[in-house]
């Protein structure tokens, strides 16, 4: 086999820390070189990919996906192929997705159940979380003998004050083990706060909103198409307050928010159907993998709040870092994992199902127009996507390890746990009287 090479000439490399006018060149898919005017030898069996006036940027990782996801009597219609071919589409090189086991399974069954799913289908790599769920019947019996069947039944349920309520609670716990905290699918103003606050108490908690939540809003759940409304349903539910998405998108660009996932778990009009008498049986989930990057992009850089250093930074090295593959991926330097994509700010798309690369017949973000679009996508050196055209293979994505304890995350715990023991007073011992019998308290 002639050694696989690709050298992408003549853009701006962007990482999360510093720009700048160079060429990368890649052998079997690692970074070999970043600088001006590479010129490898031998030019033959090169690849040669032109970035004039456009960025070159790590890879894309969304951190949070249910890709065929057994859910609600129903299994949600993204699969591993059709995620991860419509995520190289829209600039992401790499997902993590969710292995979550049903009561009474236990955790490596879970695992080894969704790795075998997913090695023979995914088109990039991925990794996975594993997850300790369950729910109860909150607000919602109460809702349906209301007469309230509807989507904003969801929305009404699940208030916003039992999303900060339970943020809180898990930021309390977790400190008060000094452990670190990672809160998923940060979806309203008074989560966000709760974080906000916690970072500025000098706790270790980052926080994740997803691309549905800084793009779109929960008034969507009083819309009179019921499709239409119930293709928004998830947990926690989409703000119903529309200045939101503005407000989460600040806090991501000034940090208070580290990372954008997408949650994407997407169900067909049929499948949410399950639910069109009662709004607690429609499968919860939307999209999100193919155009988590153009919506950050469109919402958070074009619109001024955030710079292309800080836009790398969320799409992909934070991620990396809190989740221990940096530098390996999110981040372009000699050494790292080719996931690359080939980004061109000015031009625009318009965001349809009908011409998104997803398994879903509905897209939340249907008709959005977002500068900012992915022109080649490249994973380990291979370009998987190229002007529209894809190139990829079921399974020729890695599994990625991720070994526990990330410094990004844990050498400021770790050292906490060194300094910050209590230390017992010294003092000399109590010398006078005790009595002589208990004291029965009143
Ligand atoms: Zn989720």
């Amino acid at each position: 086999m002639p050694k696989q090479r690709l050298l992408i000439k003549g853009g701006r490399v962007v990482n999360d820390d510093q720009s700048v006018e160079a060429d990368v060149y890649v052998e079997e898919g690692v970074v070999q070189d970043v600088g001006p005017n590479l010129n490898p030898k031998p030019p033959s069996g090169l690849t040669v990919l032109d970035a004039t006036n456009k960025l070159v940027i790590p890879g894309g990782i969304d951190t949070h996906t249910h890709l065929q996801f057994p859910f609600m009597g129903t299994t949600s219609k993204d699969d591993f192929y059709t995620g991860t071919k419509a995520a190289v589409a829209g600039g992401t090189t790499m997902i993590i997705d969710f292995a979550i086991p049903q009561r009474g399974c236990s955790l490596i069954e879970a695992f080894n159940k969704w790795k075998s799913w997913a090695d023979p289908k995914v088109c990039c790599d991925y990794a996975l979380h594993v997850a300790v769920t369950w729910w109860s019947d909150k607000n919602t019996k109460k809702l349906l003998a209301m007469g309230i069947t509807g989507p904003e039944g969801h929305a009404l349920s699940h208030s916003e004050d039992v999303e900060a309520e339970a943020t809180h609670r898990a930021i309390i716990i977790a400190n008060t083990i000094n452990c670190p905290l990672y809160v998923v699918h940060v979806m309203s103003k008074s989560s966000a706060r709760m974080i906000t606050n916690a970072r500025n108490e000098g706790k270790v908690v980052y926080g994740e909103p997803i691309a549905a939540g800084l793009g779109i809003d929960g008034t969507n759940y009083w819309n009179e198409d019921w499709a239409h409304a119930a293709a928004h349903v998830m947990s926690p539910p989409l703000s119903p307050d529309p200045s939101t998405p503005d407000f989460l998108m600040n806090l991501l660009a000034n940090d208070d928010l580290s990372v954008v996932g997408t949650d994407n778990c997407t169900f067909d009009t049929c499948q949410k159907a399950l639910g069109k008498d009662d709004f607690t049986k429609i499968p919860n989930g939307l999209n999100g993998v193919e155009d988590r990057m153009s919506v950050v992009w469109e919402k958070g850089v074009y619109s001024g709040k955030m710079d292309e250093n800080r836009f790398v930074a969320v799409t992909s090295t934070n991620a990396a870092k809190i989740f221990n593959l940096y530098p390996k991926k999110g981040r372009i330097a000699v050494g790292s994992d080719a996931d690359i994509v080939i980004w061109d700010p000015e031009a625009t798309r318009t965001i349809s199902a009908k011409t998104h690369h997803q398994a879903n017949n509905f897209n939340v973000f249907e008709g959005m127009v977002c500068h900012g679009v992915p022109v080649a996508t490249i994973s380990r050196g291979k370009v998987v996507y190229h002007d529209g055209v894809f190139n990829v293979t079921a399974g020729q994505g890695k599994y990625v390890s991720r070994p526990p304890f990330p410094p990004y995350v844990y050498e400021r715990v770790k050292q906490r746990e060194e300094v910050c023991q209590p230390i017992p007073v010294k003092r000399e011992p109590y010398a006078g009287v005790v009595s002589a019998t208990p004291v029965t308290p009143s």
